[in-house]
């Protein structure tokens, strides 16, 4: 049996330079995380074991002079007001291509806002509630719509101009769909109504989906490893799911049951990957036990 980790999965550029800036920080006293650094438990214990505190919107509320690391999600102008209100230190750590994202909204909304005649409809591709979507929202005076699939596009206003985004880690064959199904909207309503479509997926996740799928279909047993609140860590398991039937979600080497287990050593080749939120040393631990395990076994 060969267990295989997929090369091109773990933390992608900005959860990485998220997690070495809080390290770098901490070093030099103590440090605030607003919301999980990233969406994966163990990587957040381990933070929180060298100091890291993790909060929430209601602590920050009652904080003064303290040090507070944005995540790389980003957040909304509210966070940086409450910020300058309490004296607090801000360590952005928001990701370079998620500050573009909400520059270019917060562009598109000062454009058009004071348009009366044609007032703008920013419509956001994303998972409502999300952190992101939360920060995208706030650039347009949480005015944009978020939709989260072609299914909801009953909620667009079509007598007036849309202006569509995506939130980075959705999937694009969805942003597809959901622009053919305006579109098609559009003209069964004889509209003239403009739609610009703005494709703004992360390509270090939208590459992901088909090198991810690659490794699904070459490997017999596929273990993915991500965090139950990652939404990158579920739609990317979809992906291998789809791509090879005999794949399994855990967030920890513990998670690993017999029946797993038993799948792997019976196996040949195993992979194992994970989202972008999911730290190497997770996948690394997930395959030791698994090489364990068939050791153990094959001496019985
Ligand atoms: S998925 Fe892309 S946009 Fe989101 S944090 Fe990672 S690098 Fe940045």
């Amino acid at each position: 049996m060969i267990v295989e980790i997929d090369p091109h999965s773990g933390f992608c550029f900005g959860v990485t330079s998220a997690i070495r800036k809080a390290e770098e920080e901490l070093k030099r006293g103590e440090l605030c995380c607003l919301g999980d650094i990233v969406h994966n438990g163990q990587e957040c214990a381990r933070l929180e074991e060298k100091g890291l505190r993790t909060i929430d919107y209601d602590d920050l509320r009652t904080l003064h002079h303290a040090r507070v690391l944005l995540r790389a999600h980003g957040e909304p102008p509210s966070t940086y007001w409450i910020a300058r209100q309490r004296g607090i230190e801000i360590i952005d750590a928001t990701c370079p291509v998620v500050k573009k994202l909400q520059d270019r909204i917060r562009a598109c909304y000062e454009q058009h806002r004071m348009d009366e005649t044609q007032p703008p409809q920013i419509v956001i591709y994303g998972q409502r509630g999300h952190a992101e979507v939360i920060g995208l929202q706030g650039q347009t005076n949480d005015t944009a719509l978020v939709i989260e699939s072609a299914d909801e596009i009953g909620k667009i206003d079509f007598t007036r101009p849309v202006y569509l985004f995506s939130q980075t880690t959705k999937s694009v064959e969805g942003f597809q769909q959901l622009v053919a199904a305006i579109e098609e909207a559009i003209s069964r309503q004889k509209s003239a109504v403009r739609l610009e479509a703005h494709d703004t997926i992360c390509r270090s996740v939208a590459n992901r989906v088909k090198q991810l799928e690659e490794f699904a279909r070459a490997h017999e047993v596929v273990i993915f490893v991500g965090g139950k609140k990652s939404s990158n860590a579920k739609v990317l398991y979809g992906h291998c799911r789809a791509a090879n039937e005999h794949t399994w979600f855990v967030s920890n080497e513990e998670e690993l049951t017999n029946e797993m287990l038993a799948a792997c050593s019976e196996a040949e080749h195993v992979g194992i990957c994970g989202a972008t939120s999911t730290p190497l040393w997770l996948m690394e631990r997930c395959k030791k036990r698994i090489e364990k395990w068939n050791t153990t076994k094959s001496k019985q």
